[in-house]
């Protein structure tokens, strides 16, 4: 496990990677870049929006740094 590890799931939330990033559509498979919640504390999983780990960092680098950095 990375020191950070899996962003928190609220439970009974379904697995992330089930579903398409809603951002640039990527689908998830094994060895794929993981999906993960972009608002967890949205009242049910169908209320928040789903984002593979790019787009998560890209919604949250601030407008200034809108150019992600790739790393
Ligand atoms: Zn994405």
């Amino acid at each position: 496990m990375s020191p950070a590890g899996p962003a928190p799931r609220p439970d009974g939330w379904p697995d992330p990677n089930d579903r398409t990033c809603d951002d640039c559509g990527h689908v998830w498979f094994a060895g794929e870049r993981r999906h993960e919640y972009a608002d967890v504390a949205a009242a049910s999983p169908e209320d928040s929006d789903v984002v593979c780990v790019l787009c998560r960092r890209q919604r949250e680098r601030p407008r200034s740094e809108e150019r992600w950095a790739g790393f």
